[in-house]
This record gives C-alpha cells, structure tokens and sequence, in this order.
C-alpha cells in the first residue's frame, strides 16, 4: 500500500460542502480498499471561514496547505457575503491561497466522455474521444504587470493602461510543466502566443524552443498564434494535446476548450507550484464552477467536477496515474449507466442526487477495481 499523503480539504461555501462530501466518500473507499491511505485534514475558506473567523483565510489554515502534499478546494462565495469590504470577500481566501503558496500554473483539461457528447454545441464527430490540456501560466502577463491603471488627461478625458510583461524564468518555468506534462500524455506542446504582433510574444516563443532544444528533444513542439488557436479549437480541437500559454490568452482559451465539453459541473482544475528539490510541487484542485448558491444545501449539485479534481491530485501530485484512471473510469460508467445531476440531464437518462451519484460512482469503483 502507498505511503501516506497529506491532503488539505477546504469545501468553502455553497455547494462546495455537499460535492466534496462525495470526494471524502472516494477517499475513505480507497483507505478501506487498501488501494492508497491520505491522511485528511478539513479546514475552512471563504465565507464559512469569515463567519467562524472574521477573515476568509487565517494563517493558521494557509500554514496548514503549506505543509499539505495537496489542498483539495469546494467553492468559496454567495450573496451573504457580497457586500462585505474588498479585503473580506470569499474570493480573497482562494486568491491569497493561489498567491501564497506561488501557483504559477494552471491545469485546465477538457475531456469529452463518450454518455455526454450531446451536451456538446459542437457535432459529435469533432469531439468525440476529445482529451486535450490548457496550461495557463497564472500569476504574470497583463493581470499584473506595472505601470497599470487609469489616469485623467490634461484635457479631461482618461486613459486606461495594462502592462503585458514576462521574463525568462517566467515562461520557462511554466513551459517547463508543458513539457513534462506532455511527456505523460501524446508528447505533444502547442505554444500559443502572439510573436506577429507582442515583444512578450516573441520572448514567448523564443524561450520555449530554446527550452525545448536544450531538454525535451523528445517531445513535439508546435508554435501558434492565440487568435488562429481559438479558431482551432473549434474547427479541430483534437488536433491538441497539451496547450500553453500566458495568462490572458490561457484564460479565454480555457473557458474556450471547457465548453467543448458541454458541462460546468463537469470540469476539474490544477494550480500547481515549483517543484521542491525532492520534486514536490505545491498543488490546488478545484472544480471550475463557483459555489452555485441557487442550489445549494437541496442535494442537487453536480460532484463530477470535484471528483475528477480529485483523479487529478492523485495523478499530478502522487503520480498514481492507475488510480486516477480508475476515478475516471468509474465516471464514465456511472455516466453510461444513465444516471445524471439535473444540470447534465438528457432525455432517457434518470435525475439523481448528489448523494445517489456519489453512491453510483463507489458502486462503479468495486466492480472497476
Ligand atoms: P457558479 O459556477 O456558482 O454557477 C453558475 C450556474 O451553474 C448556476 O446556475 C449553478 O447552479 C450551476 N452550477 C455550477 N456548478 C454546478 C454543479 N456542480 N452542479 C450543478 N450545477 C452547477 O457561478 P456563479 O453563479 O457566477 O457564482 C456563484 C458564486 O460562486 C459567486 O459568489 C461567485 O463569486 C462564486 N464563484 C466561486 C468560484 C470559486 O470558488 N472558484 C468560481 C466561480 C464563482
């Protein structure tokens, strides 16, 4: 049996109790199994944390993820909490976590399965078997670069200024990921960027080929440019494996490829850190949906999501690519069996619970295991 592994559960907020209720169901199978043993610990975040504490993260539960192999996040945010200061809200307890711990890359895969490919806009024959990654680097480009803001002019008017900027360690360190990411999948890294027309795009590009020459011969590059890459993802998006890009165009481009596949309560996420010198890195898995507070508390709420942010962790922090198969497979048979959340409900399929799904997925896993 695998070693321990100290994993970190913050539900958060709305529906992010009730989805990672099932995640602890899975987790407790796999110790009951034999198969790996986590040793858990639960905090708060967000505003089940303001309410207990008066601050949507201490430092005592951000101490606690520092130390943690892996934090597995719910959802943090809803209406009680919107009118509280800037510095109170919900979100603040996720964006601090992402800053504190240096989560420079962004994990977003898109994943067609096979029972869902009507939930698609896009025809079947374009996405079906559909597996691709979007690496998003997370915490530079544009969203942050100096000088920024809104100045008034002499003549009264305004201008508005955002700085796009990278350095070399910058981009290397999150193609880097692409790369080793790549090498566990098709072994191949599209680079996306603007070199026609962005100084940072040509840095871009040059850093990741001179990245790529120097370390992952083996592995496939491709250079593209971001516009030609959305056009791409919708005419061909099979054409990808791994995906990476900066901050602004990883963000359209992700919710691009994420509708790919029809379903918010479906996508899983990773934010990972640098790799220590025993190579672990600091990592958050999170559901993309936010805390869905129209449905919270009534046991309506999708738990795929979290479950495959879970398949996640045990893949890209414990290297149990087997095990993480396994989740992914016991998702694809409850999904074929016909059972579904009402937000992926089709016709002749049954509408269940969050608790039923999560009971369809462990009855999956024996028979999977
Ligand atoms: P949302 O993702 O919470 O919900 C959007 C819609 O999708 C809702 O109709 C919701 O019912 C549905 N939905 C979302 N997840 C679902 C699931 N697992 N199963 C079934 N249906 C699901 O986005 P929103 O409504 O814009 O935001 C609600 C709150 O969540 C806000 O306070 C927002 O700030 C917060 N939020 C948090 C995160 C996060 O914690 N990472 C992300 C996005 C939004």
């Amino acid at each position: 049996m695998a070693a321990n592994k100290k994993i970190l559960l913050l539900p958060g907020d709305g529906i992010g109790p009730e989805v990672m209720r099932q995640v602890g169901r899975v987790v407790e199978w796999f110790d009951r199994r034999r198969i790996a043993t986590f040793d858990v610990t639960e905090g708060l975040c967000g505003g089940a944390a303001y309410d207990k504490h008066g601050t949507p993260l201490t430092d005592e539960t951000l101490a606690e993820a520092q130390r943690s192999d892996a934090v597995l996040f719910g959802a943090v945010g809803g209406p009680k909490w919107d009118n509280l200061p800037f510095n109170l809200k919900p979100e603040r307890g996720l964006l601090r976590l992402r800053k504190e711990m240096d989560l420079f890359a962004n994990l977003r895969p898109a994943m067609v399965f096979d029972p869902l490919i009507g939930a698609s806009t896009l025809k079947p024959e374009v996405i079906q078997g559909l597996d691709i990654m979007i690496l998003r680097e997370l915490t530079g480009g544009v969203y942050f670069g100096e000088p920024r803001g809104i100045t008034t002019l002499p003549d009264g008017s305004r201008r508005g200024v955002d700085t796009q900027v990278y350095t070399t360690a910058e981009i290397q360190r999150v193609a880097r990921v692409g790369f080793e990411l790549a090498r566990k999948r098709k072994n191949r890294v599209t680079s996306v960027e603007k070199a026609n027309v962005m100084h940072t795009g040509v840095l871009w590009r040059e850093e990741v080929q001179k990245l790529h020459d120097a370390e992952y011969k083996d592995v496939e590059l491709a250079d593209m440019y971001a516009d030609n890459c959305a056009m791409q993802l919708v005419r061909n998006p099979r054409q990808f494996d791994v995906i990476v890009t900066d901050n602004l165009f990883g963000d359209l481009l992700s919710d691009c490829a994420a509708m790919l596949t029809g379903s918010l309560g479906m996508l899983p996420s990773a934010s990972l850190g640098a790799a220590d010198s025993s190579g672990r890195r600091k990592a958050l898995y999170e559901p993309v949906h936010g805390s869905a507070p129209d449905i919270a508390g009534k046991d309506l709420a999708n738990p795929l999501a979290s479950l495959l942010s879970f398949a996640m962790m045990l893949r890209y922090s414990f290297d149990m690519a087997e095990e993480a198969k396994l989740v992914e497979n016991a998702v694809q048979a409850a999904l074929k069996s016909g059972v579904r959340t009402s937000d992926i409900l089709q016709p002749g399929t049954a509408r269940v619970s969050t608790t039923v799904m999560g009971d369809t997925i462990l009855r999956e896993l024996e028979k999977l295991a």
